[in-house]
């Protein structure tokens, strides 16, 4: 049984990935600030994980860029299993776009010195075990699509610029010293929810993504869809994107620790996606098949900074890892429509 120190875990991803790693077995602590989370998500995730998980869960509210925080959240995993922590896996972060570009300092400050403060920490504590959460976002507007690891990196806003730095500062880490085991993990499009629909994606105010705004047209928050682009040079003119089920990409990251844990010493950096491209066009009718609701939908201009096709090469992942998605489009909308219809305001309603 391992220590885990989870920042970020009330989050959408990190929420479904600390079930995972409870019916895993695993110890977790979890450092969140509840930023953009609420503790309901975690106190589902216990639940969902049966009895006796509760014992091994623990909740830190704190924010990683403080040393007092991470010592609190060092300090409970030691105490939760009798031994220092075995390896983080770090979600904890800001990741609107839009926001990116409106406010980059609070980016550069939560993303890359709160990381900067977090990997500190680590080495005080001899933690050398790390599983970041990098993105698509890296690779800008690529120029081969499937887009493998080795593609140029060259993001074009403010997130990707921090979520670059970070994947530098690591591997400027693995290179200091013998001892690091470090994955970097760049998701492409996370969607969809846990089937049981207990937990889920849930965004404050109006979403910026397409998957939860199309569930929130489906469960009538919000009159219409906006497809930005139509003219696009893809089959049916509406960009296409990886989408990659939540519960895949959970997996991704047991799977990534396992290989860290039981191997050597390393720098993984692997795309998590699933190689399948679907356009706007398909997700909205997917969803409307899932859903057994109308999704309204108009055709408006390109929103700035969109590239016309973004889709993974995951056969490093399948390669290292043993790891490929399992679930489809048609999987994603069913259990994102379980999670929205059962939470139609989410976890505070
Ligand atoms: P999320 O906002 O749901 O989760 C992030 C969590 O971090 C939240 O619980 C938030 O409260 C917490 N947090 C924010 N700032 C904090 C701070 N200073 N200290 C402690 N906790 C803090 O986002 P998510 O979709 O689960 O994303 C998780 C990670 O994956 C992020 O780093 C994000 O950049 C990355 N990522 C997400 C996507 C995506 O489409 N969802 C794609 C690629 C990469
Ligand atoms: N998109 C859209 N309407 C929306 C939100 C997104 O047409 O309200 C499109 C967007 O242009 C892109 C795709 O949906 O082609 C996925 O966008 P999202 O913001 O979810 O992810 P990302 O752009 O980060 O890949």
């Amino acid at each position: 049984m391992t220590n885990l120190l989870i920042t970020g875990g009330a989050g959408f991803i990190g929420s479904h990935t600390a079930l995972v790693l409870l019916e895993a077995g695993h110890r977790l602590v979890v450092l969140d600030s509840y930023a953009n989370s609420s503790p309901e998500a975690l106190r589902r995730v216990a639940e969902l994980a049966g009895p006796g998980a509760a014992a091994r869960l623990q909740l830190i509210e704190g924010d990683i860029r403080s040393e007092h925080d991470l010592e609190r959240a060092f300090a409970a995993c030691s105490a939760l299993g009798g031994k220092p922590a075995d390896a983080v896996i770090h979600f904890a972060g800001l990741k609107a776009v839009g926001e990116s570009v409106a406010e980059p300092l609070r980016y550069w400050d939560v993303n890359l010195s709160g990381s900067r403060q977090l990997v500190g920490a680590m080495q005080a504590h001899g933690c050398r075990t790390l599983v970041f959460s990098s993105s698509a976002t890296l690779y800008g507007y690529p120029e081969t699509v499937p887009i493998p690891e080795t593609a140029t990196i060259a993001p074009i806003n403010p997130y990707g610029h921090s979520k670059a730095a970070v994947e530098q500062l690591l591997a400027d880490m693995a290179a200091s010293e013998p001892g690091w085991r470090i994955a970097r993990l760049r998701y492409f499009n996370p969607v969809g929810a846990h089937p049981s629909g207990r937990i889920g994606e849930d965004p404050c105010g109006i979403p910026n993504n397409l998957f939860p705004f199309v569930s929130q047209v489906a469960v009538g928050r919000r009159e219409q869809l906006q497809i930005f682009g139509g003219d696009w040079p893809t089959p049916d003119g509406s960009g296409v994107r990886d989408y990659i089920h939540v519960m895949d990409l959970a997996e991704g990251h047991r799977a990534a620790l396992d290989v860290l844990l039981a191997e050597g010493p390393q720098l993984l950096t692997l795309n998590l996606g699933s190689g399948q491209g679907h356009s706007v066009l398909e997700v909205a009718a997917a969803f409307e098949a899932a859903s057994g609701r109308p999704v309204p939908l108009k055709i408006v201009e390109r929103r700035p900074g969109d590239a016309a096709i973004t889709v993974a090469d995951p056969s490093q992942a399948a390669q290292r890892l043993g790891w490929r998605t399992s679930r489809g489009l048609a999987d994603m909308c069913r259990d994102g429509w379980a999670w929205q219809s059962a939470n139609p305001d989410g976890y505070e309603a």
